[in-house]
């Protein structure tokens, strides 16, 4: 019999973090800059762990290897994927991920990275960095080496409900005032370009790694934009934002009952806001805004009900 797996998450202190995780989902938070809330994870640096887990071993990242039943593919495969929500209290550093030939090469094996972000909130006026105007390599190292940022730098205006698709090699940063949910590839490898020379509590900057960042950086900046499919089913609102090779992301906006048919993978699920229930052979699964969960490879038919609003993700 496969019930769902709910995660207890992992909070992750920044020194551009805040306090937004608690209003918006309640969570006791470990430190008043609170930047991240590993939600679904199995990687090294912070695995979620299994709150229903039968075994001894509840962290993800081993749960996973006991039971390959639950995720449909054998044993000893790296989970691919990592969900995240993140309060951009202060602007984040501007970085670039490396893909996954570049990681697997100079990064011991992890993972490239490619991400996508639902903007869950954002203050009037908020924007991102998403791509840079500089046209050849050349070009970027005089705009970077002169300190012209402003001219660097491609910022877009953003508002809640927004979704971005951030391929490897894009250079990217969140900025102040952003509420996010980030669906990646489970990869902790950042390359930082400019972190506005800050310093932490001890006065130090944190590393930039130029260099390498030179070596994955797309130049020029390419804009990969999916247009949202929206469709109702039953008592569902279903928005697909992407089918990529790395990942397939989803909203489902459920008011009443909406029956969902068996899945051959398994789903990444976090809800956004309300509440409901999972009900797969007649029994019940509470969820509410802030819960994360895995539903099993072939969990077989189910419903949602309920008034509530959840990001889908799949591998
Ligand atoms: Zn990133």
């Amino acid at each position: 019999m496969k019930y769902p797996l709910f995660l207890d998450p992992v909070f992750k202190e920044r020194i551009w973090g805040g306090t937004k995780l608690r209003d918006a989902f309640g969570y006791a938070l470990p430190s008043e800059r609170t930047g991240e809330c590993w939600a679904v994870s199995a990687h090294a640096h912070g695995s979620s762990a299994v709150k229903t887990a039968r075994w001894q071993e509840r962290h993800l990242i081993k749960y996973g290897r006991i039971t390959p039943e639950v995720f449909g593919f054998p044993d000893g495969k790296v989970f691919p994927l990592l969900v995240k929500l993140l309060d951009a209290n202060m602007d984040l550093s501007v970085q670039v991920h490396p893909d996954d030939d570049y990681a697997t090469l100079h990064e011991n094996g992890d993972l490239g990275k490619t991400e996508c972000w639902y903007i869950i909130d954002c203050k009037d006026d908020a924007e991102l960095i998403l791509g840079h105007h500089a046209s050849t390599k050349e070009d970027f190292k005089r705009l970077m080496e002169s300190g012209d940022w402003n001219g660097l730098l491609r910022r877009i205006k953003i508002k809640p409900r927004r979704f971005l698709y951030v391929p490897s090699g894009t250079l990217h940063a969140l900025c102040e005032g952003t509420l996010v949910l980030e669906i990646q590839q489970n990869s902790d490898t950042t390359y930082r370009v400019y972190d506005y020379d800050r310093c932490n509590d001890q006065g130090q900057k944190r590393t930039l790694h130029i260099e390498k960042a030179m070596e994955v950086i797309t130049i020029p900046h390419i804009d990969k934009v999916y247009a949202p499919e929206v469709k109702k089913v039953d008592n569902a609102v279903i928005t697909a934002y992407v089918q990529s090779d790395y990942f397939s992301v989803y909203k489902w906006k459920i008011s009443g009952r909406a029956v969902f048919p068996s899945h051959q993978t398994y789903l990444l699920g976090s809800v956004l806001s309300g509440s409901g229930r999972i009900v797969n052979h007649g029994i019940q699964y509470e969820c509410n805004a802030g819960s994360h969960f895995i539903l099993p490879a072939h969990f077989g038919e189910f419903s949602i009900e309920g008034t509530c609003e959840l990001m889908i993700s799949h591998p």
